[in-house]
């Protein structure tokens, strides 16, 4: 039969008796997606493997995704025997082949576990996803998914394509000529982006994408890989709008939204800070009409002193992405062309010493995010750079091509678990916000929000 034991490296072993074990979702050749009895589910942290239980998982939440990895095979908990194994095929049914499935959770959830697989000979590097490892249990899947904002700001359950195309509509007989308006568009319409379609619903926050340049190379980049073998998930904007017609899309979701955030930094486009030119005059374009409204910028933060201007034009909020704190590995993931980590970190204070609103968009792969010497590296920071939020986000990169490319570029010891880096942190610092969204600055002065598994 088609299968390997496997030594598990990490905190494994039987289940606690009273924890239930999730039964294992494989895959067949055609992606048809399937429950394995006598087999449990698996989560991978860097080099640990778990057999999943229900205590560590919550029902998969609406709108998220299953995968199927190709190229991989799955590794499971054979009940009986009580070890791990390596499927190459099913054992129930000899010379089908099985490929792991994972759990591409909706916005707001934060994977705690990736879904356990060993790769096959030569094979592609995975899509930008992020795979949280995923079960069967009493009738509905189960992920290992932490949720850490409640706010229904991307449910798509509130997203009807009637009322979005509705929107689309009222928009080009509002603004005909606005480039950037026809951009949103197609990223509402055809790219299915729940911020698009959020601006054409009149709801929470609206995308406002410029730049056409980076000065990453993110291994990750959504909008621009080159020579990878990985393809984009989304097209960079081809052009830089005016800062008029920043400023109208900006003014026009300000005016009829409550509590509107608009912000710039999208998936679709490159790092608007190298777009500044017209973005600070488009704020300036907005504050001189209204008060209203959070302006956000969403930045790898590479250049302070670009940022010092729009936080002197009027910028209410910054979020930072970042993979780690630590140098070595920032640079090893973002790749920067020009600056460094420490002006990553000049922007952070500068931002603070001006009194905005300051998260880091912090992209999480558990086996290297919860490993002791980030979390130790996570709290050095926070003590020297007192920010307002995390954003706990989900990397979304093949975690193994990941995880040996931090390991290269630092020393990385076994994972102490999300749920424990996140709880940690809570208790260190219970001042500190935690979320997935960029909050309205009326939120801004809330009690923090509580992450519940
Ligand atoms: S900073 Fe953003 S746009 Fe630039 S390479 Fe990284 S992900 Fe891509």
């Amino acid at each position: 039969m088609g299968m390997k034991r496997v030594r598990a490296d990490g905190p494994t072993g039987r289940p606690a008796d009273e924890e239930r074990v999730l039964t294992a979702v494989v895959a067949d050749p055609t992606g048809r997606i399937f429950d394995l009895p006598g087999y449990a589910a698996v989560g991978m942290a860097g080099a640990a493997l778990t057999p999943l239980t229900s205590g560590q998982s919550i029902g998969l939440p609406f709108g998220s995704e299953l995968l199927y990895l190709p190229d991989r095979k799955p590794v499971l908990f054979n009940v009986e025997s009580g070890r791990l194994e390596v499927l190459e095929e099913n054992p129930h049914e000899p010379g089908e082949s099985v490929y792991p499935v994972a759990a591409f959770n909706s916005p707001g959830h934060v994977i705690t576990r990736v879904s356990a697989y060993r790769e096959r000979r030569r094979p592609q590097p995975l899509p930008l996803f992020c795979f949280g490892a995923v079960g069967w249990h009493r009738g509905r899947f189960r992920s290992a998914a932490v949720r850490v904002d409640f706010e229904p700001r991307q449910d798509l359950r509130r997203m009807p394509l009637p009322a979005v195309r509705a929107g689309v509509k009222a928009l080009r007989r509002r603004m005909p000529d606005n480039r950037l308006r026809l951009h949103l568009e197609s990223c509402a319409l055809h790219y299915g982006c729940p911020a698009g379609k959020n601006f054409f619903l009149g709801r929470y926050e609206a995308p406002l994408p410029t730049a056409v340049a980076c000065n990453a190379r993110c291994r990750g980049c959504l909008s621009l890989q080159q020579n990878s073998g990985v393809s984009c998930t989304q097209e960079r904007i081809a052009f830089t709008p005016s800062p008029e017609e920043i400023a109208a899309v900006a003014l026009f979701h300000i005016g009829r939204v409550k509590r509107a955030v608009v912000s710039f930094g999208q998936g679709c486009e490159g790092e608007p800070l190298t777009a500044a030119r017209v973005i600070e005059p488009a704020i300036r374009l907005i504050r001189s009409r209204t008060g209203r409204g959070t302006i956000n910028l969403n930045t790898n933060a590479g250049m302070p002193d670009v940022l010092g201007r729009l936080c002197a034009a009027g910028l209410d909020s910054v979020r930072v992405s970042m993979n780690s704190v630590r140098r070595e590995c920032y640079e090893a993931y973002f790749r920067p062309r020009g600056y460094g980590f420490p002006d990553v970190l000049r922007s952070i204070d500068t931002a603070l010493s001006r009194g905005k609103f300051v998260s880091i968009n912090y992209l999480n792969s558990p086996g290297f995010t919860d490993t002791e010497e980030e979390a130790a590296a996570l709290l050095a920071f926070l003590r020297r750079h007192p920010i307002h939020m995390i954003q706990w986000r989900n990397l979304n990169y093949d975690p193994i091509r990941y995880w040996r490319a931090m390991g290269a570029a630092a020393p990385l010891s076994a994972p102490m678990g999300m749920e424990v880096l996140i709880d940690l942190i809570r208790r260190e610092f219970p001042g500190l916000k935690f979320g997935y969204f960029n909050p309205p600055k009326e939120k801004w002065h809330k009690k923090r929000f509580t992450v519940h598994g």
